[in-house]
């Protein structure tokens, strides 16, 4: 599997509204928008950090699996991405491994990404998210 960096941090909220004044004004990160992410059930805006990113989450609705987080954990680090090259290839290694998976096959997420979530159980954890620019 080739994991290339730390794509992002994903960061669930209640409002980005309500903190991206924290993020860009005070850290003065680079942000370039927000976009809905209708299949999700949220809301994400994007913050550079060098070649990484910081992504706040915000649900669009009740049934959002980041309003179920935000429940029971009251906000915070929600998953962390890495970059691959092969996204297919590497969930292959997990079903190889045993590791547990949330999503069998990639799907299209924010700006166009593929991307599958790999169970916490398989990672010591924490939510991991895959993702691999689109060509
Ligand atoms: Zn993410």
């Amino acid at each position: 599997m080739n994991v290339k960096k730390v794509d992002h941090i994903g960061i669930a909220v209640e409002s980005i509204e309500q903190w991206i004044e924290y993020y860009r004004d005070v850290l003065g990160l680079d942000y370039t928008g927000a976009e809905v992410v209708e299949e999700q059930k949220v809301r994400v805006a994007f913050l550079t950090i060098g070649e990484s990113r910081i992504e706040l989450l915000e649900p669009t609705s009740d049934d959002s699996p980041v309003a179920g987080f935000l429940v029971k954990r009251g906000g915070g680090i929600h998953h962390i991405a890495l970059s691959v090259e092969d996204i297919d290839a590497s969930l292959e290694a997990h079903r190889v491994a045993g590791a547990r998976l949330i999503d069998d096959q990639a799907r299209i997420g924010a700006h166009g990404m593929k991307i599958a979530f790999i169970h916490p159980k398989a990672t010591g954890g924490v939510l991991v998210e895959l993702c691999q620019k689109p060509p």
